[in-house]
């Protein structure tokens, strides 16, 4: 299949490629979107057909369900069933925006948008080309990441490009997504809210309008067995072709244990680190040093992780070290991501 690749400024929207995106999707097809988040892969959410295809791009397990994203506040109670005041107030507070929300879905969204489940997982994402797009697509879009499965989410339009061409019917490019990672979510579909997934809106920012919450021991505790409540956090994910391993520690220790692997390399070996910009210096001697910005800056790593990741790749890395993110603000959620993109390969170094 041809792809349609058009690029378009989210500060001076080009309406005729929105339109041509949305008769796209109404009429069935797949086109991938930027959000403020990461890329979507998106399909019309209350057409079977169309959101099956979307598992056949990615090569997405099918039990595995889709976020359906909306450009209006309204449309929440055409599709979920029961919207609790939390809910409303988490919307009123932080939609548009980087929050996904679970609730019981209604018979009007198919099982190939929900992964066979009885609730439906809702976003109203900010970017100004992501909603102009939803709107024009007919106000429902179903889109997860716009990957192939266990890739890297994209955070550019090349990204998608190197996945996705020839596989869908067309990209929207609008350049880096500012967040970088993908939206937190909460599920309030029944009794205490949980948090299912850390991302940008972090659990302060819940508790502050919702009061009480849990976390998925799943995603957030310490037990690898325990199955997730979102399917898709059980998946290897994130993940870059090399083997990863985070080096955990005081920051000498952590640098001197780098720099050691880094001169003890055997030949033919391509190793790459992921670092912050105070450090990225003392690893001169590596294949790749992949700069996340300061290390107090958690929302300059986080706009520049899955970057590195793919740039592992793109290096042919075979070995990945990497640094840890600090406890700022969007610490858990980075590291949640590293985790999983080093498959819980992590080492103690103090
Ligand atoms: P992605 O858009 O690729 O980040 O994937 C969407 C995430 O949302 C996956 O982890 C899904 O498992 C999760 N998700 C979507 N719908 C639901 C739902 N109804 N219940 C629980 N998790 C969901
Ligand atoms: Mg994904």
């Amino acid at each position: 299949m041809d792809t349609i690749y058009k690029r378009t400024d989210p500060g001076n929207i080009d309406m005729s490629v929105i339109s041509e995106a949305g008769r796209i999707i109404r009429a069935g097809g797949l086109v991938a979107f930027p959000t403020e988040t990461v890329y979507g892969l998106g399909a019309d959410a209350l057409n079977p057909a169309a959101a099956s295809k979307i598992y056949e791009a990615k090569g997405r397990p099918s039990d595995n369900p889709l976020i359906v994203h909306i450009a209006d506040i309204g449309s929440v109670y055409e599709i979920a069933a029961d919207v609790t005041p939390e809910a409303e107030a988490l919307a009123k507070r932080y939609w548009p925006g980087p929050l996904t929300m679970i609730f019981k879905g209604k018979d009007i969204v198919p099982k190939e948008t929900t992964g066979g489940l009885d609730t439906v997982a809702i976003r109203f994402p900010s970017h100004p080309v992501a909603k102009a797009f939803i709107a024009s697509a007919g106000g429902y879009v179903a889109a997860p990441s716009a990957n192939i499965s266990g890739r890297p989410s994209p955070t550019t339009g090349d990204h998608v490009f190197c996945d996705m061409n020839g596989r869908i019917d067309m990209i929207i490019d609008s350049g880096y997504c500012n967040i970088g990672i993908e939206s937190t979510i909460i599920d309030l579909s029944a009794g205490t809210p949980m948090m299912l997934r850390p991302g940008y809106v972090s659990e302060e920012d819940l508790r502050e309008v919702i009061g009480d919450i849990e976390k998925d021991p799943a995603v957030f505790g310490n037990d690898t067995s325990a199955k997730p409540k979102a399917p898709g956090m059980k998946y290897r994910h994130y993940a870059p072709k090399g083997e990863m391993l985070i080096v955990s520690g005081s920051k000498e220790r952590v640098r001197s244990y780098i720099m050691e692997r880094i001169e003890e390399k055997p030949e033919g070996v391509r190793l790459g680190v992921l670092t912050f910009s105070e450090d990225a210096p003392a690893f001169e001697g590596a294949d790749l040093v992949a700069d996340m910005g300061r290390s107090d800056n958690t929302d300059m790593t986080a706009h520049r992780l899955y970057d590195s990741l793919r740039r592992c790749d793109d290096e042919d890395i075979d070995i990945i070290l990497s640094e840890e993110p600090c406890s700022g603000r969007l610490g858990p959620a980075i590291m949640n991501r590293l985790i999983k993109a080093a498959g819980h390969n992590i080492i103690h170094v103090d």
